[in-house]
């Protein structure tokens, strides 16, 4: 079995699946090259808690966790297995590096898990579980559930970080347009690519402080949290490849990054 990168998607808005986008015909097309894993690991913007939990529901529910969007948003259901299995092998991983793991029987995916899954694996024939964030934790706290998490790559998990290359909602709601992606967008999606890609962990650990737009770009970083998942899930010394770049709104960067 060859090993599963670890992967980051932008999810962009809720309505993702629904309208045509440059990276939704990316995300669409995703699976094709990857291979066919075993079950999906999800870790999303979208679940906060006080310490990592990883869901164990068997039949894990469709979250529709927003509101003001058209009706057949809603109507969408991602009616995977769930993956109890993986559910007590990831608190194991991270309880063998020093962490706490809750385990919630119930949990369901919520839209940063299903709206990209919904896209590549239509079928929703593939167990998926979903791990939390903890932002008052910080950049570091996630890079190393990745490096407890880079094991399952070898088992056939998919590692689905999923939040955002840039994400300011004022800005969106504000100052949403067509074309040309906004200055300060782009200038943080560009130093996130270099960074990512020239390995400096360093600097990405600290991207608050070393980051061209960081704050204008994450007034919160709950939302680029995930990338610190999939990026310290990697195998050190192999570069991170950036595998789609487009703006949603010219202000939501949607880049996608792969993690080998
Ligand atoms: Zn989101």
């Amino acid at each position: 079995m060859s090993a599963m990168p670890a992967l980051f998607l932008s999810h962009g808005a809720p309505t993702l699946p629904l309208e045509d986008s440059p990276a939704r015909h990316f995300i669409a097309a995703l699976a094709a090259e990857l291979p066919q894993p075993r079950a999906v690991l999800a870790i999303s913007a979208h679940w906060e808690t006080q310490r990592p939990a990883v869901s164990a529901a068997e039949r894990p529910g469709t979250i529709h966790d927003f509101s003001g969007f058209p009706e057949a948003l809603y109507r969408l259901r991602y009616p995977a297995p769930g993956a109890p299995q993986l559910a007590g092998r990831v608190a194991a991983l991270l309880f063998d590096r020093g962490m706490q793991v809750d385990i919630d029987p119930e949990r369901g995916l919520d839209h940063g898990a299903w709206t990209p899954l919904i896209l590549m694996y239509p079928q929703a024939d593939i167990p998926v579980t979903q791990l939390s964030i903890q932002p008052h934790l910080g950049t570091e706290h996630h890079w190393r559930i990745g490096e407890a998490l880079r094991p399952l790559r070898d088992e056939g998990v998919l590692i689905l970080a999923s939040g955002s290359a840039t994400h300011n909602l004022r800005e969106f709601r504000a100052n949403a347009r067509e074309g040309e992606p906004a200055p300060w967008a782009l200038e943080f999606g560009e130093w996130l690519a270099s960074t990512l890609e020239q390995g400096r962990t360093g600097d990405l650990l600290a991207y608050r402080r070393h980051a061209p737009e960081a704050v204008r770009n994450h007034p919160t970083d709950e939302h680029l949290l995930p990338v610190f998942v999939a990026a310290g899930a990697g195998t050190p010394g192999v570069p991170a490849k950036r595998i789609h770049t487009s703006y949603a709104y010219g202000v939501i960067g949607m880049d996608a990054y792969r993690f080998d």
